[in-house]
């Protein structure tokens, strides 16, 4: 049985199952090889069920699993929870709304994540209104307070994130949410790259396209997922259009761009690239070019 955390906790068997089903998935579905991944959800304010170490999450049973609190301390259960449970405890502790978490390795979710991209381009009208932008977290070396630092920064705005050489992390109201974020990042990450590395090539939403798409997901009761990059942002979230000017994407308003995915050139970026330019200008004016 699944449970839905809509009248409260769930029981101890509901997470319980829940959690040996999301394991199931994860393993069958290739987002973790090995013994990779973890999987915790809450059965009270301070009382989370995670998945142990050591052992494929396609082939746990209830046994194995940990009862914690949100301090890390061990309350029932003798296997050893996840080494990256650590992560889990600081999602909780950031965002109390949260009540599940789920880790993978998904395999195009961390190419990207081994690329250093996060998947902020608008180019699916579902994960725009799903699960909205994915950030990417810096760096952090396993086992460290480095990888709870690295994840906190989004917690309360966006759905889920992608860990720098490592994989992924996805949260939610119950444990089926989180899951299901697991995989709209993992489909968001497989059609980005069919689209942009193979085909080469994508139709991206425009500005106009975007906001109404994020008004019914604020209709919808989902207040974060950040804002992806439409068609008119550079690959570093940098406008063509800027506040106020000359627009293409709203081309029946005068051309006058108001949307709210106006994001300020990075300055240091743009002062560089004047740099450079300047210096290619004058070595070539030295040399007789110009
Ligand atoms: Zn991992």
């Amino acid at each position: 049985m699944i449970y839905t955390f809509e009248d409260g906790y769930p029981s101890d068997y509901e997470v319980k199952n829940t959690i040996l089903e999301i394991g199931r998935r994860m393993y069958t579905k290739n987002f973790v090889a090995s013994n990779d991944g973890n999987i915790s959800a809450k059965v009270a304010p301070n009382r989370i069920w995670c998945t142990p170490t050591g052992v494929s999450k396609g082939y746990m049973t209830d046994d194995m699993l940990v009862l914690m609190d949100l301090d890390g301390n061990v309350l029932k259960g003798s296997w050893k929870p996840s080494s990256e449970i650590k992560m889990h405890l600081r999602v909780y502790k950031e965002n109390p709304k949260i009540n599940a978490v789920v880790h993978a390795h998904p395999p195009a979710a961390t190419s990207y994540a081994i690329a250093g991209l996060p998947l902020n381009r608008a180019i699916l009208t579902e994960a725009v209104m799903g699960i909205g932008e994915i950030p990417l977290a810096p760096y952090a070396m396993p086992g460290t307070e480095e990888v709870p630092e690295s994840v906190a920064p989004f917690v309360n705005t966006h759905n889920g994130c992608l860990l720098a050489n490592h994989g992924a992390l996805s949260w939610g109201k119950d444990a089926m949410e989180a899951w299901m974020r697991m995989e709209s990042i993992e489909y968001y990450a497989q059609v980005s790259m069919y689209t942009r590395g193979l085909i080469g090539q994508a139709n991206e939403l425009t500005c106009e396209q975007v906001d109404r798409l994020i008004e019914r997901r604020t209709n919808s009761g989902i207040t974060t997922g950040g804002r992806p990059l439409c068609r008119n942002c550079g690959p570093d979230g940098e406008r063509a259009c800027e506040a106020g000017k000359s627009c293409s994407c709203h081309p029946a308003e005068g051309g006058s761009c108001t949307c709210s995915c106006v994001r300020p050139a990075e300055s240091g970026k743009a002062d560089e690239a004047a740099l450079v330019a300047e210096i290619v200008s004058s070595i070539l004016a030295a040399k007789g070019y110009r």
